[in-house]
């Protein structure tokens, strides 16, 4: 895998969004409205995620769940040790699995949960939305102390299975990962529009409805 995010094909990749990154054809995405969750392992992006989905009745686009769906073989031996995979790979299964899906619905906002992850994956995701004049509104950033993330993420590992949660190397290379990648493409969205750092180490209630709040107002 390519860690250093060779520039080159990122620059290709850019490339093949705007050619083929077209998500319905129709130009009925014109300005649907998405934001982005945000944070580290166990920071409750995927649960919020879900909650707003039902109560915005917005779709909610899970990375982690569209790659967990796959079959190859790679791919589930990479997401097993806690490693981002390749950012050409992810965004052609997002760009696949937003097309089906708005094969078939007419959305109203999405949520990206897990996406971007990186500063290569953000550039990506603007060309994205630019390409289908969808609008980026928020990005919450759900962020807490890493021993609570831990103590979340081993437990959900004893009740679902999740292959990436069982084991405390995983998370590690989970954090690692969040830290040098990830953390520095949030600080890049810090001042660059509607921007909220939620404390995870809230309740849930109380975290949907200041993410709620905010949605109400735009
Ligand atoms: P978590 O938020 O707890 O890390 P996810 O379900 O979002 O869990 O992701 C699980 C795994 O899927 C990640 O550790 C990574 O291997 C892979 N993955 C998900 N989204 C991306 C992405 N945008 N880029 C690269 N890898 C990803």
């Amino acid at each position: 895998m390519d860690k250093n995010n060779n520039p080159k094909k990122i620059n290709n990749f850019k490339e093949f969004v705007k050619e083929f990154g077209d998500i319905d054809g129709k130009e009925n995405l014109e300005d649907i409205p998405c934001i982005i969750l945000t944070g580290p392992p166990g920071c409750g992006k995927g649960t919020q995620s879900k909650i707003i989905s039902k109560g915005m009745r917005w779709k909610h686009v899970s990375t982690g769940d569209i790659l967990r769906t796959s079959d190859d073989k790679d791919i589930k031996k990479m997401m097993k040790t806690g490693e981002l995979l390749p950012d050409e790979l992810v965004g052609k299964e997002l760009i696949a699995y937003l097309k089906d899906y708005s094969k078939h619905h007419d959305p109203r906002g999405f949520i990206f949960d897990g996406y971007p992850r990186n500063l290569a994956q953000r550039d990506i995701f603007e060309e994205i939305c630019r390409v289908n004049k969808l609008k980026l509104v928020y990005v919450f950033f759900l962020n807490g102390p890493e021993d609570l993330l831990k103590k979340r993420i081993i437990n959900r590992g004893k009740l679902s299975g999740r292959s990436d949660d069982k084991s405390e190397k995983a998370f590690e290379k989970r954090m690692e990962e969040y830290n040098e990648q990830t953390l520095p493409m949030i600080e890049s969205m810090r001042n660059g529009g509607n921007f909220l750092e939620i404390s995870a180490t809230k309740n849930l209630e109380d975290v949907s409805s200041l993410i709620f709040k905010e949605l109400n107002e735009i």
